[in-house]
């Protein structure tokens, strides 16, 4: 093995940022491959986090660094000299031995330089072409959208002060050895399109738990203010559903883990800080694993609504509110709702291309998340021959566990360095 190639992490969410900045900080070169154009993943729309309800902005996943307090996105991660980041970029091969692979990355398109872009906001009153992923994105750049290729776009690249406008930017391809390899591919919220008993698509304000995230974050377009996607009026009352495509033989069987506490993290924000608004939860079970109960128990005393049992029938009005018949098992009875935001608590699944990945890497899996490979070790960092996995790419979990994985994961590579 080559003890000086670089370590290759798959994902710039939580748990692949951690990994990228431990290595670094332990003199190890990282690679950090991320599709999206920013980096943070899930985290970075989730407004306050448990178990320390701190701002997700600040969120200590990290260590805190003089000079740039302890907001994780504004970390090291640009700064680091051991770390290469590639964005907007993918795995396309890996070959090779373990301790020794040779990828293949699709790099780019580099539509605007991040280490020139100063956010002056010219181009974004240019043209549609080009927009701001969220205040805290990072890099901070802006970002060009290449199917909006109107006149506006061309003139702001020309007038752009920095020039850091290349709209003819294309993809490349590099070639990289790696010693090791962290998959830190994350998970994706269902889109429950397919399920017609909950009419997901066919409403407005019919919205997943990570849409509902971006509606009450301060940050975001009503300043945290819920308001009905139909008609911007404001929400009073809102009902969430359970258990949507997970624990469900048609779709997902495994229970995702942290449901139950993001729906409850997001009623006590409802209840507690938004003016007049009301929460029924209705409900298979709730799991509120670990130091989680206190969510639960703080729900019951602000007066969220806990119904037992299924949502037989939704109807939406002429007003956008929408009727809801729900079957209540505990009283063996129907029980109907009228309501402004449905709310469902979708499923994590494995992100597009998971599959693949684990394919190339010789690895199986039962639920499309990383497997273990030994199942007597549950969350084992080790999957293969010098290939890791941590975070939620081994199935859903919370951020303090997907941290803490990442930091098992460095442990191992240093050892084995050793
Ligand atoms: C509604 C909601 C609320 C939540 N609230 C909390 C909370 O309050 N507290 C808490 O601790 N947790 C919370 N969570 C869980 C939290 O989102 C996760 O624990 C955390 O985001 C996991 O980080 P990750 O890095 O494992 O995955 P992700 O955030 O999913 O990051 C994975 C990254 O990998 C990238 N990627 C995927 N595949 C590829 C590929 N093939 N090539 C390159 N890049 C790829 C993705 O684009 C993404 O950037 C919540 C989750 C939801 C849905
Ligand atoms: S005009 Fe240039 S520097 Fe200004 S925000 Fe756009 S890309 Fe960045
Ligand atoms: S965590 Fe709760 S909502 Fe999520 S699947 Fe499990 S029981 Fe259902």
């Amino acid at each position: 093995m080559s003890a000086s190639n670089p370590v290759l992490i798959i994902g710039a969410g939580v748990a692949g940022m951690t990994a990228a900045v431990e290595l670094a900080d332990s003199g190890i070169k990282a690679v950090l491959v991320e599709r999206q154009e920013t980096v943070g993943g899930n985290a970075l729309d989730l407004y306050k986090a448990f178990p320390t309800d701190d701002c997700f902005y600040c969120f200590e996943g990290n260590r805190w660094r003089p000079g740039i307090r302890k907001c994780f996105y504004r970390s090291a991660l640009i700064d680091q000299p051991n770390i290469s980041l590639k964005m907007n970029s993918e795995v396309n091969t890996i070959s090779g031995t373990p301790g020794q692979f040779t990828v293949t990355l699709s790099v780019g398109p580099q539509y605007i330089d991040p280490k020139k872009c100063t956010m002056c906001g010219l181009c974004l009153e240019k043209s549609k072409a080009f927009h701001l992923i969220s205040p805290q994105c990072q890099p901070q750049a802006v970002v060009y959208n290449p199917s909006i290729n109107d006149d506006g776009a061309k003139q702001a690249e020309e007038e752009c002060p920095t020039k850091a406008i290349s709209l003819n930017a294309q993809p490349t391809e590099e070639i990289i050895k790696v010693s090791d390899i962290i998959i830190a591919t994350g998970y994706h919220e269902m889109k429950p399109v397919n399920m017609d008993e909950y009419s997901y698509g066919k409403h407005p304000n019919i919205i997943t738990q990570l849409e509902l995230a971006k509606i009450i974050d301060p940050n975001g377009e009503s300043n945290g203010v819920p308001l009905k996607p139909s008609d911007g009026k404001p929400v009073k009352r809102v009902m969430m559903v359970q258990c949507v495509g997970s624990r469900d033989e048609n779709y997902y069987p495994y229970c995702s883990k942290i449901c139950c506490v993001f729906a409850l993290k997001h009623a006590n924000i409802l209840m507690q800080e938004r003016d007049g608004v009301q929460v029924s939860v209705v409900y298979m079970d709730i799991r509120t694993y670990d130091r989680y109960e206190r969510y639960y128990h703080t729900a019951r005393e602000s007066g969220v609504e806990f119904i037992r049992g299924r949502v037989s029938l939704i109807q939406p009005r002429e007003d956008g509110s929408l009727d809801i018949v729900v079957y209540d098992s505990l009283l063996n009875k129907y029980l109907k709702f009228s309501v402004d935001l449905f709310v469902l608590s979708s499923a994590l699944e494995p992100p597009e291309g998971t599959n693949k990945l684990i394919e190339s890497l010789g690895l199986k899996s039962a639920s499309g998340f990383v497997g273990i490979a030994d199942p007597k070790t549950e969350n084992e960092v080790i999957v293969g021959d010098h290939i890791y996995a941590c975070g939620t790419a081994l199935g859903p979990a919370e951020v303090p566990e997907s941290v803490t994985q990442a930091r098992a994961a460095v442990s191992k590579i240093l050892q084995s360095r050793k």
